[in-house]
């Protein structure tokens, strides 16, 4: 896996594709600069060798170019938070950009325009990504939220950059966190999966238990499991066509030797509010007209002895609806559990999705061994897909 520690950039010009694409309040302000944080290991270790550097990124979903999806609103927190003077230009391929260059001294930072303002960014088209090819000596992909995209400027680009590519700091650690739970975990190796729905989750269960020792299943999924084990789930999240799937999957975790965890009890209610009269049922026998929300003290307690005895932990989905406080305690216990399991020892990767959300409410991000910042391509990764981001520059 080729890395910025491969090149040396003093006096070179990279081309960095990072995520740039960030939440703007209606004042066009960045109200959250997690993604700018993120890729300035990279940008700041090509400027301290004596590169400079050619940003690149979408923002939104533009159908045309209007302009609240301009990059150049974002110009001066990039500034901010990378502490030197960015400068930006209003294209991303042409001219503009080639008289912006001339003027950019050795060493500097420049913003291209968004990416999204032409359509054959996302269509993945050949000559776009070879106009953009042009402002760069190296391209280094940074921007791990749009690996799982063949886009122009995420993966097809590669093609004209011939061993002169390479990962970011952010990517390459995304890939080689995964790749601990995933390939090279030190055993018991505990997946938690959560979250509302057998459905989204079923490629990642398939494909983890070649990997994993534990499985805990938790959320509004593992109702799906209940029911079809026999139980009374009451009006509990459920998808009656996966109950044979749910069947096929404990089955194929016991040939392999994965020992499944599901709730023994939850947290039930009667309505879907904060306020609600809650109560504790025995997972099996839900009574008519109550729901299971979250997590039940016993439950909390049996995941927490499994994930003790964890040496790698994967989290991928909250054990409860954690948004309301009456059934956040489920998650948070279970976020506490990891906590104290990194703080002896084990790696724990956070990542996929609303658990992530729930991590950082809650304030475990410091506590848990690392949060992946890309929801969707981290699925995907899980799920044992190759990114198409990842695999142009692994073939380039
Ligand atoms: P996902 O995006 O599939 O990871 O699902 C996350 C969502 O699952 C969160 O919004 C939770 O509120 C929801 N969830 C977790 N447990 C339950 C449950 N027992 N019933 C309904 N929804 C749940």
């Amino acid at each position: 896996m080729k890395t910025l520690n491969d090149f040396d950039f003093s006096g070179k010009r990279a081309l960095i594709r990072v995520d740039y694409n960030v939440p703007l309040n209606d004042e066009l302000e960045v109200t959250d600069n997690t993604r700018i944080e993120a890729a300035k290991p990279t940008i700041m270790h090509i400027l301290n060798q004596g590169g400079s550097c050619v940003l690149m990124s979408h923002l939104g979903r533009p159908k045309a170019k209007e302009s609240e999806f301009s990059l150049s609103h974002i110009v001066d927190t990039v500034s901010q938070v990378l502490g030197v003077p960015v400068a930006f230009v209003a294209d991303c391929i042409g001219d503009q950009v080639e008289n912006a260059l001339a003027q950019l001294p050795q060493g500097g930072v420049l913003l291209l325009e968004n990416l999204r303002y032409y359509p054959e960014e996302e269509q993945g088209d050949h000559e776009f990504a070879k106009a953009l090819s042009k402002w760069g000596d190296i391209y280094v992909n940074d921007a791990f939220g749009t690996a799982h995209r063949a886009h122009a400027s995420t993966a097809i680009i590669a093609e004209n950059f011939k061993g002169q590519c390479c990962f970011g700091t952010l990517l390459a650690s995304e890939i080689t966190n995964v790749n601990k739970v995933m390939h090279h975990g030190e055993a018991p190796v505990t997946a938690i999966i959560g979250g509302a729905k057998v459905s989204s989750k079923i490629t990642i269960i398939e494909r983890i238990l070649d990997s994993v020792d534990h499985l805990i299943i938790g959320g509004g999924m593992a109702f799906t499991f209940i029911k079809a084990q026999g139980g009374s789930i009451g009006n509990s999240l459920v998808e009656d066509d996966k109950q044979a799937l749910a069947l096929s999957i404990l089955d194929k975790a016991k040939e392999k030797g994965v020992r499944v965890h599901l709730p023994t009890d939850t947290v039930i209610t009667q309505e879907f509010n904060n306020q609600a009269y809650t109560e504790i049922a025995p997972i099996h026998t839900i009574p008519d007209e109550w729901m299971g929300l979250d997590a039940g003290p016993e439950t909390r307690k049996n995941f927490a002895a499994v994930i003790s005895q964890s040496k790698t932990i994967l989290f991928n989905g909250p054990v409860g609806v954690f948004e309301m406080s009456t059934f956040a305690h489920g998650t948070i216990a279970l976020c506490e559990a990891i906590a104290e399991a990194t703080k002896n020892g084990a790696f724990s990767l956070v990542g996929g999705g609303d658990s992530v959300a729930a991590v950082k409410q809650f304030n475990y991000g410091e506590k848990v061994s690392y949060v992946s910042t890309g929801g969707g391509a981290m699925l995907e990764m899980l799920e044992g897909k190759t990114l198409p981001g990842i695999a142009a520059i692994l073939n380039a």
